[in-house]
């Protein structure tokens, strides 16, 4: 087979070199790397460590960072620490393969997009597609790949596959043999290597363009679509959360409306726990309120702040409210108390009743007069043990506390 590869090459060179201007190497750019194709010489499975990149794992064993990705079957260049990756290590050549001229190997950086690059060398998403038919995704470039921008020269950039002579590849797209060599600057056949890049001048990867577009417009429906549900989701939060908010305030309604119907109850009950008293006839001695304008806050026997024991009912009034005599009668008393009363007046109803007022502000009467029912005797005060002005009325029969209530109105 060289033989016969050998003679046509020499057909070729002799018809169609003999012509052509001697092509000398373009100076290779600074960002140049060297790639060769991924013959698998062994298996390395790492695993991956804090702070460990894909591009980096790559560039310290030396290969493309998308052949680990496609052989540990990676989706993107994210790794996760204690991933295992299967690296697949390349022959080292005695060379590195051969990059047509005009053609640039460039080391992909983060942030690089197709389009930032194709605008940066003045080329086209389809002439850089085209160079680099084995993309993935016209939106994503992994980081620290090599991605092959055709400068000078466009065309199809494939590698020379093992068994395959350029005459061949050139036949399989229907160009001349003559043209392709010329494009790749070769002079002779056995230049070429299994893995070298072939430029092969004019062909468009379309195809695999269309394909990308197709698949970008795919990922592009699919992030909509994600986006599309995000919000939805987000709505959906968002109304729940009012929805929570309601319900709370509704509770908090619920437990205010509890509230104030347990403090109607205890009012209630406050008033129906009201002692039930037979109130006595005016023949067997019935008063009159010693007040008016009172609010009674605590009954007879109930439980006061200075008594186990209530003796009469306070009344609670504005400061310096008259206070009359509930019944005519006799002031026994009209002064001072040692027992808490403070400024109180005693007065004898005869037949062993009596009534007492005290707790007040000041007194209008003097021991021995004689009052008539409804004559004023003092005035409302906190004197004693009194802990906001109110008068404290006592009713005793016979020495002995009975309830005020019974002889009232
Ligand atoms: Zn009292």
């Amino acid at each position: 087979m060289r033989g016969v590869w050998g003679s046509l090459w020499l057909l070729v060179s002799s018809l169609a070199f003999a012509k052509l201007p001697a092509l000398s190497p373009l100076p290779l750019p600074a960002n140049t790397v060297e790639v060769g194709q991924a013959v698998k010489k062994g298996w390395v499975v790492y695993e991956v460590k804090p702070g460990d990149t894909l591009a980096g794992i790559a560039a310290r064993y030396g290969v493309d960072p998308r052949h680990i990705m496609w052989s540990s079957n990676l989706q993107g260049d994210r790794l996760q620490v204690g991933q295992r990756l299967l690296i697949p290590l390349v022959a080292v050549e005695d060379r590195p393969p051969r990059v047509p001229p005009g053609v640039e190997a460039y080391r992909v950086r983060p942030g690089d997009t197709l389009q930032s690059l194709a605008s940066r060398y003045g080329v086209s998403v389809l002439e850089l597609v085209s160079a680099n038919p084995s993309l993935e995704s016209l939106d994503r470039l992994v980081a620290g790949s090599v991605l092959y921008i055709p400068r000078k020269a466009k065309g199809l950039v494939v590698s020379l596959p093992e068994g395959q002579t350029l005459v061949d590849l050139a036949a399989r797209f229907g160009l001349s043999p003559v043209a392709v060599a010329r494009a790749n600057g070769i002079q002779d056949p056995a230049e070429l290597r299994p893995g070298d890049l072939v430029l092969l001048p004019g062909i468009q990867a379309k195809t695999t363009y269309e394909r990308l577009l197709a698949k970008q417009e795919e990922e592009r429906r699919a992030r909509l679509e994600a986006e599309r549900r995000r919000q939805e989701e987000l709505r959906r939060l968002a109304e729940e959360r009012r929805r929570q908010q309601a319900l709370a305030q509704q509770r908090a309604r619920q437990v205010q409306q509890a509230l104030a119907q347990q403090r109607a109850r205890q009012v209630q009950q406050a008033q129906t726990q009201r002692p039930q008293v037979r109130r006595v006839s005016y023949q067997e001695g019935a008063m009159r309120w010693p007040l008016s304008g009172f609010r009674i806050t605590t009954y007879f026997g109930q439980r006061g702040v200075f008594q186990r024991f209530h003796t009469g009912i306070d009344l609670a009034a504005a400061y310096g409210t008259p206070i009359v005599a509930a019944k005519a009668g006799q002031v026994e008393v009209a002064g001072w108390s040692s027992v808490g009363y403070g400024f109180h007046v005693v007065l004898d109803h005869g037949g062993g009743v009596e009534t007492l007022y005290a707790h007040m502000s000041r007194i209008a009467v003097r021991a021995g007069q004689w009052v008539e029912a409804g004559q004023v005797i003092g005035y409302v005060g906190s004197t004693g043990w009194s802990t906001g002005p109110h008068l404290h009325f006592e009713v005793r029969v016979g020495g002995v506390v009975r309830n005020p209530l019974a002889y009232l109105p």
